[in-house]
């Protein structure tokens, strides 16, 4: 590792800003050591570190070493394109011996090529600008390396159409498809397969270790071994991924999608059309009996007795249980209707699986049996998710990944509390006689470098008086600044409240997230002076500004 990352080493011999740093080096020595010892390891890697670069040093030197494939796993997509964009390509100069690096995206992030050339002729479209924008995305994609919508670098990150012709996994005809050849999708899964470092994000990485080994199999090549960076979130995405999930917007979809089967039978397609109505009634009856937080956004618990209550002795369904059960049985009318074009229609065939599954997924939350779940019900915007995820994941990790591969290794700027890991190990079922850690320092001198500052007297984030006051605060704050800031909400809407009030009182450059795609927004951020960023979670952590733009 002195080779590479001493004083006179290969990092500072290309890296004009480089500085040797010593919590650095004893990361990557130790990332290395548990390679070589086959051990997991948990690494407290404070701001400054310097850790992307020492995990990455020994994973390519241990994926070379090995001849086995290493997945690195982001706690966003703005790091995995950082890492991809930035590091690996610095790497893959420096490095002495070559190595292969691919990045793999969830499939929503990837354009579609069928459903692209079916849009054409299927009215999609709202208005002028959405022409625009299809008119773009369909050059693009006969361009496209990647098909992946990052590369959209000046396009809303809202498009509405999207999400009917990206690639996810409901409407994909897979090895059927007239396009699997040139498919993004296909494509991509190539390149990983040759890869020796895949760079994912913690949400596919959950996703795909949910699916192996059921029948729908994986969606990451076999790996070795896996690297979290800002692990601290991993244990709430493993929880909402070995859960259950039903949402709004799911349930509009498969309605949707009944109804644009491609059947030519007229008396069919007239009574799916009838069922699709009647379902999307029974929904709305459904989703507004969810009284909790009405007209708020937020998390709200489910109560036991929601769904069925005793009466006199008798378990019977409430108001809610009962239309739940409504709902149930006109998606089971829609399942069957379905089914019968499932032999010879791949469409129909996916349909069914979806519409199985969610009832599955429907029946798990409203039944609340399983006491290791907790059950809720989470408003964002238009849409509810009804959830539940298991309260405890270590027994799910333990068997899926810490006893199935040799070494994991996690690294975030926060893990320990008190100086210690038992209290992460415990929630991620750890085993300790397996697992090291270490402490890595920071570089920064937080008593000179950092200032915290608590304004006095603030509401509660809820009351409708908050985003006024924290407006205030924020344009007093940005007044010391220069601009040059971050303002990070936890929720789009107070992200574009607070846009709203301070972008009219402020003479900095303001930008708002989703108005282009992270990486555009970002790029016009490091290159404009005294810009202010308004953004949610995806720029909370891993987010690289040098110099003067972001002080
Ligand atoms: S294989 Fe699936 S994702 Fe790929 S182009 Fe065909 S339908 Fe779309």
């Amino acid at each position: 590792m002195e080779e590479i990352f001493g004083k006179n080493g290969l990092i500072a011999k290309y890296h004009k800003d480089y500085e040797y740093r010593f919590g650095q080096i004893k990361m990557a020595e130790a990332v290395l050591r548990a390679f070589e010892e086959k051990k997991h390891l948990i690494v407290e890697a404070g701001t400054g570190t310097g850790k992307t670069l020492a995990y990455l040093v020994p994973a390519i030197a241990a994926a070379l070493g090995q001849k086995k494939r290493i997945i690195i796993s982001t706690g966003t997509k703005n790091l995995q394109e950082q890492l991809m964009e930035k590091d690996i390509p610095f790497l893959q100069r420096i490095m002495p011996k070559k190595f292969t690096a691919a990045y793999m995206k969830g499939r929503s992030n990837y354009a579609c090529l069928y459903r692209i050339g079916k849009a054409e002729s299927q009215p999609i479209l709202d208005g002028l600008d959405e022409m625009d924008y299809f008119d773009e995305i369909r050059h693009w994609a006969r361009e496209s390396p990647t098909g992946d919508r990052a590369e959209l670098t000046t396009m809303p990150e809202n498009l509405s159409f999207w999400g009917r012709i990206n690639a996810k996994s409901e409407t994909c005809l897979g090895q059927k498809c007239p396009d699997f050849e040139p498919c993004f999708i296909t494509r991509m899964r190539g390149r990983a397969d040759e890869a020796d470092i895949v760079i994912v994000n913690h949400h596919l990485f959950f996703a795909d270790l949910n699916l192996r080994g059921n029948e729908y199999g994986r969606v990451i090549p076999d790996y070795s071994a896996v690297i979290f960076d800002e692990a601290h979130l991993i244990e709430d995405i493993a929880a909402d991924y070995f859960g259950f999930q039903v949402s709004t917007f799911q349930i509009d979809e498969l309605v949707r999608d009944s109804e644009n089967l491609p059947i030519t039978d007229a008396i069919v397609t007239r009574d799916l059309t009838k069922l699709a109505a009647r379902i999307i009634g029974l929904a709305d009856q459904f989703w507004t009996r969810f009284i909790q937080g009405r007209g708020q956004d937020g998390r709200f618990p489910l109560l036991p007795n929601a769904f069925a209550q005793k009466v006199r002795d008798e378990i019977q369904p409430t108001p809610l249980g009962e239309a739940y059960f409504a709902l149930d049985s006109a998606l089971e009318r829609l399942e069957n209707a379905i089914d019968v074009h499932a032999e010879k229609m791949t469409e129909a065939e996916s349909l069914v699986r979806r519409v199985r599954q969610t009832r599955f997924d429907l029946d798990f939350v409203c039944s609340q049996a399983e006491k290791n779940y907790v059950y809720w019900i989470e408003k964002r915007g238009r849409g509810m998710f009804l959830r539940a995820s298991p309260i405890d994941v270590s027994t799910l990790l333990q068997e899926k990944l810490f006893d199935k591969l040799e070494t994991v290794v996690m690294t975030s700027a926060t893990l320990s509390s008190n100086g210690k890991f038992d209290f992460i190990k415990d929630r991620l079922g750890l085993d300790n006689s397996k697992t090291d850690t270490m402490l890595a320092p920071s570089s920064f001198d937080y008593q000179k470098q950092a200032i915290i500052y608590l304004p006095k007297a603030m509401p509660e984030p809820r009351a409708p008086e908050f985003n006024q006051i924290a407006a205030s605060e924020i344009i007093k704050l940005l007044n010391v600044t220069n601009g040059r800031a971050f303002v990070l909400s936890t929720s789009l809407s107070s992200m574009n409240a607070l846009y709203e009030l301070v972008s009219m009182r402020v003479n900095f450059p303001c930008l708002v997230q989703g108005s282009m795609s992270k990486a555009g927004i970002l790029g016009r951020f490091r290159t404009t002076p005294n810009a202010v960023l308004f953004a949610t979670s995806s720029f909370w952590q891993g987010v690289d500004v040098q110099g003067e733009q972001l002080s």
